[in-house]
């Protein structure tokens, strides 16, 4: 019990490594305590967290393949009860992010399990770079799964031309809190040996579960040494990784000059202010007929 706690109260963090033969590009994150603190922040059901939770730890690992000062959202647009899930990393390793429908009662699939894949349902699966001064890249593909891990290694698939695997898993507790969360993403490397790719799926095979792997306690480095078990590598990067959102109340207000003036105006004389709700952490901000008069509206205003 005891080292099962000690386990819980490390500090998140992702690793990112490369093999020695430059075949193979991993990176592995522990994310138990920033899922915890989404779950803290929406107030998730457990399906709700789960789904939320692969979605996090993923954004955490795609950043980390992107520029710094770069950001990376990934949006999963579903049919299902969840509604669309929406985070957002960047390559300093922090992440958040938000589902529609976060009290979605308790969905549960054939094998008893968390049914990540019936709250998603059938839609499409959005990847959005944010570039330094350049201009947006999106891409997009169909869900094949809703599992979210295998709708990434389509993704990576399809868009980027790189054979990956990607893992991941949220274990929530009876008490709904956050047990074990965390991920993998193997990619195969611009030529990459036949014998190279065949060791490594024969060791993806001997893995069922991220998160039996993160129950049982495993590191990041713990979990590359199974997925990339007889291959050597170095560790190129090793980072904390936090939920935190970088909203305030300046950029809000730059938010709400994009509404017409008269909108908000009518608001103040109804509501005697304008209330604004982040997504994201759901803290509110408060705006009254002397803070909008302050802000600027540009040639319109
Ligand atoms: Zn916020």
């Amino acid at each position: 019990m005891l080292k099962g706690k000690m386990v819980k109260n490390m500090q998140d963090y992702l690793i990112r490594v490369l093999t020695t033969n430059k075949e193979i590009r991993a990176l592995a994150v522990r994310s138990t305590r920033l899922v915890e603190k989404a779950r803290q922040a929406h107030n998730t059901t457990p399906v709700a967290t789960a789904a939320l939770g692969r979605a996090l730890s993923a954004s955490l690992l795609m950043g980390s393949m992107i520029k710094g000062g770069e950001e990376i959202g990934l949006i999963i647009e579903g049919d299902g009860p969840l509604g669309r899930i929406i985070t957002e990393a960047n390559q300093e390793g922090t992440v958040r992010g938000y589902v529609n429908n976060p009290q979605l009662p308790l969905l549960l699939n054939q094998e008893g399990k968390l049914d990540v894949a019936g709250a998603i349902g059938r839609g499409q699966l959005r990847v959005i770079k944010k570039k330094l001064l350049r201009e947006s890249y999106e891409s997009s593909v169909p869900l094949i799964s809703g599992e979210i891990g295998d709708d990434l290694t389509y993704y990576y698939a399809q868009s980027e031309q790189t054979p990956s695997a990607v893992g991941l898993g949220v274990l929530v507790d009876r008490d709904h809190s956050v047990k074990a969360a965390g991920g993998f993403i193997i990619q195969l490397l611009p030529g990459a040996r036949e014998e190279t790719i065949e060791i490594l799926e024969e060791n993806l095979k001997d893995i069922n579960s991220v998160s039996q792997l993160i129950e049982a306690g495993k590191k990041p480095e713990e979990i590359l040494d199974l997925v990339l078990a007889s291959f050597d590598y170095r560790i190129m990067e090793r980072k904390e990784v936090e939920y935190i959102c970088k909203c305030d109340r300046e950029r809000i207000g730059v938010l709400l000059t994009s509404f017409p003036r008269e909108e908000l105006d009518d608001i103040i004389e109804k509501e005697g202010k304008v209330e604004v709700r982040c997504h994201f952490c759901n803290q509110i901000y408060e705006f009254t007929r002397e803070d909008i008069s302050k802000l600027d509206f540009g040639k319109g205003g």
